[in-house]
């Protein structure tokens, strides 16, 4: 099966960035009609032991399960994405081509790959991912990716949240992955692009 965006890692930044893929559907651009996106997640977010307090906006108590569920279901209004709990073991290829495999034995095709699998660790198989100590974290041992200013690791490769050396909090970790589905997007658009959306008048 083919998608234009697989993205490993359904916690904070792999919804965030899937959020802000699909949100581009439906305004007339012709380069975001039609896109199909993919979230393969193994359900271990850290969002899954977190009770919410200081996300902006977000209600004081609010469980990050609750969020999970709430965003999957935004995503949902938009369409385009689907989600498949499976793990990734290896990825293959380049931009265009990219082979992603799961411990499932199911196989995807990409353009784009965003990863987005937290800082725990990163035992997936990947040419071109230099794994470094993740700088940010408050405990010894956590992982980052190199990347370029962009979250770049290498053309059509992306990665997102605290495996990107974002800080351990939810609007951080979400905030990359809005960026890097931005970045995605305005390759398509060829220039730079933002969602925005204002109330209707009257
Ligand atoms: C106990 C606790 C309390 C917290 N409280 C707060 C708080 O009060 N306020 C705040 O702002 N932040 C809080 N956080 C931090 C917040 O939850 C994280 O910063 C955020 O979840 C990180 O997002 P992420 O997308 O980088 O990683 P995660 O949300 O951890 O998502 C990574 C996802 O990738 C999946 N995955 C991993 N490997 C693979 C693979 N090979 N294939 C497929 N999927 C894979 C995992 O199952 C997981 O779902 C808390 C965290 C914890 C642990």
């Amino acid at each position: 099966m083919r998608y234009d965006v697989v993205i490993v890692g359904g916690g904070a930044s792999g919804l965030a960035c899937a959020l802000t893929l699909a949100s581009a559907r439906g305004r007339g651009w012709e380069w975001a009609e039609g896109r199909r996106y993919l979230v393969l997640d193994t359900d271990r977010s850290d969002m899954n032991r977190a009770l919410f307090k200081n996300v902006p906006g977000i209600p004081q108590g609010t469980t990050g399960r609750e969020l999970l569920e709430r965003i999957r279901e935004q995503i949902k209004t938009y369409g385009g994405v689907d989600f498949l709990e499976d793990r990734v073991v290896r990825i293959d290829g380049e931009r265009g081509k990219f082979k992603v495999k799961t411990e499932g034995e199911k196989e995807f095709e990409s353009e784009f790959v965003v990863l987005a699998s937290g800082f725990h660790r990163f035992e997936i198989e990947c040419e071109g991912v230099e794994v470094v100590e993740n700088p940010r974290s408050p405990k010894p041992g956590r992982v980052m990716i190199k990347h370029d200013e962009d979250y770049r690791v290498r053309d059509g490769l992306y990665v997102a949240g605290l495996l990107a050396g974002g800080s351990s909090m939810f609007s951080v970790a979400s905030g990359i992955g809005v960026q890097v589905a931005i970045n995605i997007l305005s390759e398509w658009a060829g220039k730079p692009i933002v969602i925005h959306d204002v109330p209707e008048e009257g």
